[in-house]
């Protein structure tokens, strides 16, 4: 291990994989099987289960549990106290859970407290407003929010809002059709 860090009181499994120049902070866990690519920032109180693979330049901001059945790919922003589900129906006396496989593509960001029903896929560089609750696949560069999480337009890579197919920020243009 080089260039790791991991605070005194989080809990890592010998049985997860952490790669190079990861921090990992006070009270997260991460379970057995679970994969961290390099450079992530794994904050306060973060869970993430086992055999999840969450890839390189990823940050999870404090209190996200990553639940099996999530896929979290590089360059990932996970806002504050988002929450995942893994089960569509769930039931405190079924024996098993049926899990309900989820992604996050590359570049995308979910902002604080929203929620994302499982099943779904966040399309690369979309991004979900605070608070949303997402219970369908988002496009990629789609900018969606509210409940249920609806697309009001598009984002850059860079995380601007789109104007007429120009990021105001980098300038960037895009052709995007059914804005
Ligand atoms: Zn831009």
């Amino acid at each position: 291990m080089s260039d790791i860090y991991i605070h005194p009181t989080a809990e890592v499994s010998s049985k997860a994989s952490i790669g190079d120049g990861t921090k990992i902070w006070n009270q997260a866990q991460v379970r057995e099987g679970a994969i961290v690519g390099e450079g992530c920032i794994i904050s306060k109180n973060v869970y993430i289960d086992e055999n999840v693979s969450i890839g390189s330049h990823v940050k999870i901001q404090n209190n996200v549990n990553v639940y099996h059945g999530v896929t979290v790919e590089d360059d990932v922003f996970l806002g504050p106290s988002m929450t995942f589900t893994n089960d569509m129906f769930p039931r405190a006396f079924n024996n098993e859970w049926r899990v309900s496989e989820t992604v996050v593509k590359k570049g995308a960001s979910i902002g604080a407290n929203a929620t994302i029903r499982c099943g779904v896929t966040i399309g690369r560089y979309a991004t979900v407003g605070c608070g949303s609750v997402v219970t369908k696949d988002v496009p990629e560069y789609a900018l969606v929010v509210g409940n249920p999480a609806h697309q009001i337009g598009w984002v850059c890579e860079c995380g601007f809002k789109l104007n007429d197919g120009v990021c105001p920020e980098c300038g960037k243009k895009y052709s995007m059709k059914g804005e």
